[in-house]
């Protein structure tokens, strides 16, 4: 095979993979109820659990991480849904609830912003509702909720579920699933996990999988309870999974449990600090300001404003030309920012480098 490019691909999402893990797809097909696929599954189960920082199995389905965002709500959703919204992809989970039959009470803060546990209290002593869906780093605007301390304000409460969106922060930023008494905790491959895009991976606790049972509507396809079936007796689901993407997930859970969990997080917050360094030291002369604040930014994407009447194309495009890959603003926000995805397998040193064109080219 010709040689794989790696190392300048910025996107937040899908994010740069190693040529190793782009080769692991190279390999003949095998049934998928077999022992080639049951040797598979008993080798990315522990390294799963070590990854999402639980007792329980780990699911894993062929579908975008939207796919479980769905079936966060179908499975863990009764009748009435608390939705933390401050960026897009909050927002598409509210809406997918609704999309469910499910009632929807928001909790709406500036696009950046996050909710803050006390918000959070107010917020659920006025609405009757049996779920809290929110997202831990919004890929869209760059923020990081305080996720641990949002969770022990919702086990104040009797019988409601935590159903978490950890796409963009899995594999990059701690996520202590079991500790945090998190009910339901997804993500993606395409992520900070640096699988390219089509798995989508989740936990569930005891309580979550005992809520869906009693929910009759639940789906079928993307049905929880079958899954977590399926994956406890150590079956890759219950439909024909991915395959060649089973093989890249067990090659990269490889490499990620080589580098090792915390050092990975610590290796993904010495990228935010070192961008945070450069925005300070020469973005902000050019003009760049991060949209969240201080201490609520994504170790795994950064989400800069733009100078009045640059638009992030200008910035994205000559980069492009010289072989380098960073995101423009999401949604709303498209014109008016930029986003580097400093997720995965990126080192300080490539990023460093990226941010010097940048100053080249904003220059
Ligand atoms: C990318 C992303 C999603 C959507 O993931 P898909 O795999 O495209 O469905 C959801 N939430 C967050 C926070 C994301 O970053």
């Amino acid at each position: 095979m010709t040689e794989i490019p790696f190392g300048r691909f910025f996107l937040p999402g899908p994010s740069d993979v190693h040529p190793d893990v782009i080769r692991a797809a190279v390999r003949p097909m095998i049934a998928h109820r077999g022992k080639a696929m049951d040797d598979i599954i008993a080798n990315i189960a522990q390294p799963l659990k070590t990854l999402f920082r639980t007792q329980r199995p780990v699911i894993v389905g062929t579908c975008s991480a939207t796919g479980f965002m769905e079936m966060a709500v179908r499975s863990g959703v009764r009748n009435r849904v608390l939705s933390l919204v401050g960026g897009a992809f909050a927002e598409r989970f509210a809406h997918i609830a609704a999309a469910c039959g499910r009632e929807v009470v928001r909790l709406d803060v500036p696009y950046g912003k996050t909710v803050e546990p006390d918000m959070l209290r107010d917020a659920i002593k006025r609405s009757d509702v049996d779920a809290v869906s929110m997202v831990h780093s919004e890929t869209s605007t760059g923020a990081l909720a305080p996720l641990e301390e949002l969770a022990k304000v919702v086990q104040e409460f009797d019988d409601i579920m935590l159903l978490v969106d950890t796409v963009s922060s899995m594999g990059g930023v701690p996520v202590e699933t079991d500790q945090w008494k998190l009910d339901f905790v997804f993500t993606g491959s395409q992520k900070a996990l640096a699988v390219p895009p089509g798995l989508a991976l989740a936990a569930a606790s005891p309580r979550m999988i005992e809520r869906a049972k009693t929910i009759p509507e639940r789906g079928a396809y993307l049905d929880m309870v079958t899954f977590h079936e399926a994956f406890s007796s150590g079956q890759p689901g219950p439909n024909t999974p991915a395959v060649s993407l089973f093989f890249q997930l067990e090659h990269q859970l490889g490499r990620i449990m080589a580098e090792g969990i915390d050092v990975r997080c610590a290796r993904h917050k010495s990228l935010l600090e070192a961008c945070e360094r450069w925005v300070e030291a020469k973005g902000k002369e050019l003009g760049l300001s991060y949209l969240p604040d201080p201490g609520r930014r994504s170790w795994t994407v950064s989400c800069l404003k733009l100078p009045e009447g640059v638009t992030s194309k200008s910035v994205t495009q000559p980069l492009a030309q010289q072989g380098w890959t960073i995101g423009t603003g999401y949604g709303k926000l498209k014109e008016t920012t930029i986003r580097i995805g400093h997720m995965g397998e990126h080192t300080v040193g490539a990023l460093e480098e990226l941010l010097g064109l940048i100053e080249r080219v904003l220059d």
